[in-house]
């Protein structure tokens, strides 16, 4: 981590913990929220509490996004939700291109970018993910592949001012996600650093305000040993944030080091 920017810790939900266990879990977060002087609390419920949870996250610190966003503003799009939408239920960020999206519903780099804009145009932070195939990674493309899924969005970044806040970037490998496996510190930090490369040469503040994070698999016990490289700024956390107890420890390690860069 670095002392410049603020971690961020964030939990994708996913299809679980809707109704009343995902209001519970909400509050828990708000309660884990209140020993933090560092490190920002993002949660991200499915649809139909995010209005409910963000009633309960007032004044917590705690921001909501949702998981997801439709390029246009309204329109016959059954099923879909527009970033004005997700703003009028307390949504300040959206999680955008998950690998779960680009693989299960067929979302393109092109598509992304277009959610990117959206999200922008919405007033909301996109969480922008990017990540390569074990494949991918064991044929020598990791580089090669996430520099292109950055690079298909990262121009919707510039020329926007958002208070240091236009976006964050999640580096998750896909074959890292759910499955217990994580990039070591070095395979991610080498990632993070390419990442953050790319933005510098399309805008220097660009680079020096985006939270990079990284996600697959990131655990209590993990935590630390991932946050301590200089160009990872937080976590996108999936299964772990389904347990206020796991989700505050994930926090707690980043609130840590940042303390002690501080
Ligand atoms: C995710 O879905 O963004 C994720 C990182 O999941 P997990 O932590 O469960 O691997």
């Amino acid at each position: 981590m670095h002392a410049q920017r603020r971690p961020l810790i964030a939990g994708n939900w996913k299809m679980f913990k809707g109704g009343p266990s995902g209001l519970e879990l909400a509050h828990e977060c708000t309660l884990i929220a209140k020993s933090f002087h560092h490190v920002e609390l993002v949660i991200a419920p499915p649809y139909t509490v995010l209005a409910a949870a963000a009633a309960e996250c007032e004044g917590s610190g705690v921001e909501l996004a949702g998981q997801n966003v439709h390029p246009k503003s309204e329109g016959a799009y059954t099923g879909e939700v527009s970033a004005a939408m997700l703003s009028e239920s307390g949504c300040t960020w959206v999680i955008v291109g998950h690998s779960e999206r680009r693989q299960h519903c067929g979302e393109t780099d092109a598509q992304v970018a277009d959610k990117v804009r959206a999200a922008l145009d919405g007033g909301l932070t996109p969480i922008v993910c990017v990540g390569e195939t074990l494949a991918e990674r064991e044929g020598g493309h990791t580089l090669d592949v996430v520099k292109r899924q950055v690079q298909a969005f990262a121009s919707q970044l510039t020329n926007v001012t958002n208070g240091g806040r236009r976006a964050a970037i999640a580096y998750e490998p896909i074959w890292a996600i759910g499955t217990g496996k994580t990039a070591g510190p070095a395979e991610a930090e080498e990632v993070h650093f390419a990442i953050r490369k790319l933005l510098h040469d399309l805008e220097v503040a660009l680079a020096h305000e985006t939270r990079i994070l990284y996600g697959g698999s990131v655990k209590p016990d993990n935590a630390s040993a991932l946050l301590a490289s200089p160009n990872v700024d937080g976590a996108l956390v999936g299964g772990a944030s389904l347990e206020a107890a796991s989700f505050g420890a994930i926090a707690r390690a980043a609130e840590s080091l940042a303390h002690g860069s501080h």
